[in-house]
């Protein structure tokens, strides 16, 4: 594990002193601007001179439990984010906000933030965001389980045929198994998916009907078939097991949600149910879709220098924390060998959401992901070095202090 010997990294149980940084890096400054002298207490002459103006790094911010708490938000994240932005309201670095939520569209996010800041939507990731890549299911016809807007997420992400379980529910009392008039025909056997964007509220509902359409390969009126394996593709996003809202335990997930289709499907096929694609954190594929929006920021603010370093800042172990180290794994491994750009993936943990070691009833999720309790996803193994943080800090405010000292950036 990289960074545990670091000077910045704080003891795991808060009682180290949080980084040697002034609350406000003055970045505003007349002083900063033409030129900064001592950007901040101890910095020696070398630091000086190797100061950055432009930035070689991006921001991955988590929300709940980093910038807000259900709907309150954290004080620290005001006065991160007046760091983080010029006095026309432009971010000094670019940054993207990754949530794993589901059952929202973009914008609901973005206007969540807005007392902090104005954000656009196009700098908010939900754990579905990557499905906008997958545009050979975008013509095809979809089943869609959650809940919330589900067929305005389906259609903004491009989806042009997604129906819901509960149409599929209504149409259900006319399927007849032999009667093949009176199969809907927006179900079109071969071509034909399941996406999870989120839990849904009636369980045994989707359960059913989702088995009902892996089994039958999109026909849900007619007979459970034989030869259906590989079973018609399923995207899922959002795994998380469980999440933190007002109650004193957490609370299921989509991640029980799915431990429920698997299991059902594993017991009545024998088989493995098998994902098309996993998204949201901690999978790869939403730290790539989130690096590629880092870069397109960059792009477009003429930021020349390349991205070289992104700062994935969380509250929870086994989605953040692990999500980043995994991917700092890929970039290293996909480093050799090829002329990828890839930057380092650094994860900084912050004690205001799940994970908090002053809590008496602990959330910290470091109790679910040992050898016998693992509460990863079922593709996802158990590796203690992937849920050791890099940094551990005690907000979003110490965070960007921190990524500042460690890139060496006072901003223009
Ligand atoms: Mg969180």
């Amino acid at each position: 594990m990289v960074g545990t010997t670091e000077q910045s990294r704080l003891h795991p149980l808060g009682s180290a002193p949080r980084p040697a940084l002034p609350g406000s890096l003055s970045l505003s400054s007349p002083e900063t601007r033409s030129g900064p002298s001592i950007p901040w207490p101890g910095a020696t002459r070398q630091d000086v001179s190797s100061l950055s103006v432009l930035p070689s790094f991006g921001f991955l911010f988590d929300i709940d439990g980093v910038l807000v708490r259900g709907k309150t938000p954290i004080p620290a994240a005001r006065t991160a984010f007046q760091k983080l932005v010029n006095s026309q309201g432009q971010f000094l670095v670019p940054v993207v906000f990754v949530t794993n939520a589901g059952n929202c569209l973009r914008q609901k996010k973005a206007d969540q933030l807005s007392h902090l800041l104005g954000i656009s939507q196009d700098q908010v990731m939900m754990s579905h965001s990557p499905l906008r890549m997958f545009k050979r299911y975008h013509e095809k016809c979809v089943l869609v389980s959650g809940q919330g807007p589900l067929l305005d997420i389906a259609q903004d992400l491009g989806f042009c045929q997604p129906i819901t379980i509960d149409a599929l529910r209504e149409k259900r009392p006319l399927l007849d198994a032999v009667d093949h008039d009176r199969r809907p025909n927006v179900l079109v056997s071969g071509d034909f998916s399941v996406v999870l964007f989120g839990e849904p509220v009636r369980w045994e509902t989707s359960l059913q009907l989702i088995i009902d359409v892996l089994l039958t390969s999109g026909y849900p009126g007619n007979p459970y078939e034989q030869e259906n394996y590989p079973h018609i593709p399923v995207l899922a996003c959002n795994m998380d097991l469980m999440w933190v809202a007002e109650a004193q335990s957490p609370r299921f997930g989509h991640g029980t949600f799915m431990v429920c289709l698997e299991n059902i499907y594993k017991k009545i096929t024998g088989k493995e149910l098998k994902y098309e694609v996993l998204m949201g954190k901690p999978s790869r594929l939403t730290y790539q879709y989130a690096e590629h929006l880092i870069r397109a920021q960059a792009l477009q603010r003429s930021w020349e220098q390349p991205i070289q370093t992104l700062y994935a800042v969380g509250d929870n172990l086994m989605t953040d924390v692990y999500g980043a180290n995994l991917y700092n794994r890929y970039l290293e491994s996909s480093r050799t060998g090829s002329k990828s750009p890839a930057a380092h993936c650094r994860s900084v943990l912050v004690c205001t959401g799940v994970y908090n070691p002053h809590t008496e009833v602990p959330l910290d999720t470091r109790d679910s992901i040992t050898e016998s309790v693992f509460h990863g996803h079922r593709d996802f193994r158990f590796d203690p070095g992937l849920v050791e943080p890099d940094h551990i800090v005690p907000d979003v405010d110490a965070a960007v202090d921190l990524v500042f000292q460690l890139e060496n950036f006072v901003p223009n």
